[in-house]
């Protein structure tokens, strides 16, 4: 086993940003092609920064996320946040007692590890799946969960999602609904309406999830609960700071639909290319995943690697021989393994087609050659 836990995910992270500082100072930024699907801009004016200060920030930027947040999110009123997982945090901090039950639905597990994490911390009975039949809401449960759209793009059904917040309504219990991708690739390449068009209490997106701002998370939903959540968020400093806020702002207001459903049609010229060579690609809305298993059901060499593992070189091979950036080597620990190559982003737009799928096979190749040698893999990871 190469990546074990935490710790290792942070260290293979801290080596994932020195490639890329080191294919930037020696290549040039023209050189890396990051394909997450998160490309944390900051759009901001001179001007704007000028006013970047403690509180005269907040005091014009947070205003007028206001206004362009409920446009964008629906709901009362927003709250602008340091991450998704904050807001995540902080809701259950606020509505979730000991003892009581969290049950969340969504379209394919795993659910992001942030709520389950945060269940832990207030000792409630988590528990999750994503056979809508098998969903149902406990006695004393005190929040029900949606995630819009999965870690890795899986999108939840209309009427399912609909249905569980009128179960949880039925019963005067709170909807939380993760739509850190959910919020746009759910509304403008699947139609559905904003989460608190269908009626979530409260509802969270990530601000460098398929648009151009900067990572951070953007609350909105009912008045009542946010000021009651808002109390926390300040009281543990979850909040998202006076730069995040401005460029969070921009970005909602540079956001191009237009963009996500080129990259839709976009998807399928690349998916059947990279099927001349392999069997376990899949589509994801806007571009093309494998998933660990479906990367070790391609290798037909023995090996003593865990599938994440195999994920995680195969990555870093990308990263480090084409400067193709996915998730997988720089996310945050516990985030899924799975490798997308994400074509709604500006890098993707200036890539051909025929060009990533050769970088792809090629990089494969050497993933066959690599994976008998541990030590070589695990270097190729933490670089030691
Ligand atoms: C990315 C993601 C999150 C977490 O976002 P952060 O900004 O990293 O906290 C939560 N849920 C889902 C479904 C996600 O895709």
């Amino acid at each position: 086993m190469i990546v074990n836990n935490s710790l290792d995910e942070v260290k293979k992270r801290e080596n994932a940003f020195s490639i890329i500082k080191d294919i930037v100072k020696n290549k040039g930024r023209e050189s890396l092609f990051d394909l997450t699907g998160l490309s944390g801009g900051f759009i901001a004016s001179p001007s704007e920064i000028d006013l970047l200060e403690t509180y005269v920030g907040p005091a014009i930027f947070e205003e007028e996320l206001q206004k362009v947040g409920i446009e964008h999110m629906g709901g009362e009123k927003v709250l602008p946040l340091n991450r998704t997982s904050s807001g995540i945090l902080a809701t259950i901090l606020t509505l979730v007692g000991e003892n009581t039950n969290v049950v969340h639905y969504l379209a394919e597990l795993p659910a992001h590890p942030s709520i389950p994490r945060s269940c832990k911390l207030v000792n409630a009975n988590y528990s999750e799946t994503d056979v809508f039949d098998e969903f149902s809401i406990p006695e004393n449960t005190s929040l029900v969960v949606i995630t819009g759209s999965t870690m890795d793009h899986k999108v939840i059904d209309e009427n399912n999602f609909k249905k569980v917040i009128e179960m949880a309504h039925e019963n005067n219990i709170p909807v939380m609904v993760d739509d850190a991708s959910g919020a746009r690739l759910r509304t403008v390449v699947f139609n559905q309406p904003r989460a608190c068009d269908l009626g979530a209490d409260i509802a969270i997106t990530s601000t460098d999830k398929l648009m151009p701002g900067p990572r951070g998370g953007l609350m909105a939903g009912r008045k009542d609960l946010i000021d009651e959540i808002k109390v926390k968020v300040n009281q543990f400093g979850l909040e998202a700071q006076p730069p995040a806020v401005l460029a969070m702002l921009n970005g909602i207001k540079n956001f191009d639909g237009d963009n996500l459903i080129k990259s839709f049609s976009r998807k399928d010229e690349l998916f059947d290319l990279l099927n001349s060579n392999f069997n376990n690609f899949k589509t994801t809305p806007t571009g093309v995943m494998i998933t660990p298993e479906g990367l070790a059901g391609e290798l037909d060499i023995d090996h003593n690697l865990s599938n994440n593992d195999l994920a995680f070189v195969f990555s870093f091979i990308l990263l480090k021989e084409h400067g193709i950036i996915t998730i997988p080597p720089v996310s945050m620990p516990g985030a899924s393994a799975t490798i997308r190559f994400d074509l709604s982003t500006n890098d993707a737009f200036n890539l051909n087609l025929d060009s990533l799928n050769k970088k792809i096979i090629s990089s494969f190749n050497n993933l066959k050659e690599l994976v008998t040698n541990e030590d070589k893999c695990g270097e190729i990871v933490f670089n030691f």
